[in-house]
């Protein structure tokens, strides 16, 4: 018998305490072992001015745990709130979302009937790093942040996650066409640690056509591994078009912590009914099961579900005439499950998790090749507003600097000067690209220098953007054009 494993459980808000409670029942009485510390989050937290929607001593609890189990929260309308899965996802670096998208047909009405999908997702880097600028008065700047670490640790997760659960093979979605840089470092990423895992297929798609593909035929999918804002957006595709989101759950995996929940709201409207669903935050549940190394009760609990499906036993989100045999609510859904513990699906494909815990990563040591960084020139960012691109490059032209000089303007990315298009529509945000001359090393003053003759022009700059080769490789890329 496994000892009694404590974990931070939060009931949140509208059917959050319902879907709790039903949840923790059916994994009790499949054998977890769990102790329980309740903290509370969400709208009331919110609403006595903690922004964060989690009290500082909540921390406390997690900390102490390190495993957290988390009913949905009312995020309060208006500013001023920040979202508390944002905040626990990277205050407790949990840098894996990983959330099965599976078809029950024919018990759950779905377009795809043959589904049985991973989306792991990269959870704390990309544009959800949230910098955000506005840098004049028509352009705005949210800067996507990729590393290498991050994508060391995504991307080895998802193949020890297909390596622990049997699966075939690992698709990676990156844009890496367009931002090769970015992209292109999750993508070589992929492709390097892919090596390591020769029993495992791998393959890359560009994300909109893999996108399609995943909606279309998501049968030809076992594991697919992609940056975060693909992976926020794909991973609700995925688990609508299994039939409803209502049933997935998801994990979020850190180092040292984790974190599980349902994929769903709070659905303030069905709240206090006995009305909603617990599926998503069981299966959520049935996850840190195998998490903490409960596999026999994780294992008793998800066929125990999936024998309450197949006998038709539905709450009214996917209840149907025909197929479904007995709506009932959410407590006497989690009664029925309970009373098949210990029996299997006849048709659905019955689980068995011994073996399947992802070996908890080791604390992460980035290895660095200490590239040589050597500085070759500088992007200067302006808000100008005053002419054509051909009179930029005029004004510009006239700084004489002996390292540095003008070798293009852009306007979002199209080269406009020298030998613009006509036709190319500018806005009042340039960047002007000045790089070394011949033969001579730049120094950080050289950027200093040529900045206060922007000024001294009386141009209004508003970013720096150092130009870099590391191992004499371009750390930047080319103007649209250039
Ligand atoms: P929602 O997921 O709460 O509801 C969407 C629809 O699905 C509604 O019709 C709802 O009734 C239904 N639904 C959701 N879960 C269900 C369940 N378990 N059983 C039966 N029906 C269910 O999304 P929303 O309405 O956009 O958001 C409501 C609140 O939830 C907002 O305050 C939002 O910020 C919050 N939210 C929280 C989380 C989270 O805590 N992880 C995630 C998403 C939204």
């Amino acid at each position: 018998m496994n000892q009694k494993k404590k974990i931070t459980v939060a009931y949140g808000d509208g059917i959050g305490p319902e879907i709790m409670q039903a949840s923790l029942r059916i994994l009790e009485a499949a054998g977890a072992q769990l102790d329980y510390e309740k903290i509370e989050i969400g709208e009331a937290v919110y609403k006595r001015g903690i922004s964060a929607g989690i009290e500082p001593s909540a921390w406390e609890s997690l900390r102490n745990t390190r495993c957290f189990y988390k009913a949905p929260i009312t995020t309060p309308q208006g500013g001023g709130f920040k979202s508390l899965n944002v905040t626990v996802r990277k205050t407790l670096g949990l840098y894996a979302n990983v959330r099965p998208c599976v078809s029950y047909h024919p018990f759950v009405k779905t377009k795809h009937p043959v589904m049985d999908v991973v989306i792991v997702r990269e959870n704390e880097e990309d544009l959800y790093a949230g910098i955000e600028h506005r840098q004049t008065e028509q352009v705005y700047q949210c800067l996507k942040l990729i590393s290498k670490p991050g994508c060391e640790k995504i991307v080895r997760y998802a193949f020890e996650y297909a390596k622990a659960y049997n699966r075939k093979r690992v698709t990676c979605f990156t844009k890496d066409n367009i931002m090769k840089l970015t992209d292109g470092l999750f993508h070589k990423t992929f492709d390097e640690i892919a090596k390591e895992y020769p029993d495992i297929e791998n393959e890359h798609w560009i994300v909109d056509i893999g996108a399609a593909k995943l909606a279309d035929s998501p049968e030809n999918f076992d594991v697919i591994v992609m940056p975060n804002l693909y992976g926020d957006i794909l991973s609700d595709v995925a688990a609508q078009i299994t039939g409803s989101v209502g049933l997935a759950g998801s994990a979020n995996i850190g180092e040292g912590f984790a974190m599980f929940e349902a994929i769903h709201g709070s659905a303030p409207r069905r709240a206090g009914q006995n009305l909603a669903n617990p599926s998503g935050l069981l299966l959520g549940g049935i996850q840190m099961l195998v998490h903490l190394g409960q596999a026999d009760a994780a294992t008793q609990a998800h066929n125990a579900w999936m024998k309450t499906m197949e006998d038709g036993i539905h709450t009214y989100d996917i209840f149907q005439e025909g197929t479904s045999k007995q709506k009932v609510g959410t407590k006497e859904f989690a009664d029925a499950v309970i009373e098949r513990m210990g029996q299997k699906p006849a048709q659905l494909k019955a689980v068995n998790y011994q073996g399947s815990s992802v070996p908890a990563s080791t604390a992460y040591q980035f290895k660095s090749t200490s590239p040589k960084k050597e500085l070759v020139g500088v992007d200067v960012f302006l808000d100008w507003k005053s002419g054509t691109p051909n009179d930029l490059g005029a004004m510009l032209g006239k700084i004489q600097h002996e390292s540095l000089k003008l070798s293009m303007i852009s306007n979002r990315g199209v080269k406009v000067w020298p030998d613009g298009a006509a036709e190319t529509f500018c806005t009042d945000h340039w960047r002007c690209r000045f790089v070394a001359r011949e033969g001579k090393k730049l120094a950080h003053k050289n950027v200093i220098e040529i900045l206060a003759e922007v000024e001294a022009l009386g141009l209004d700059f508003i970013k720096t953007e150092h130009l870099c080769n590391f191992d004499g490789e371009p750390g930047y890329s080319l103007g649209q054009g250039q």
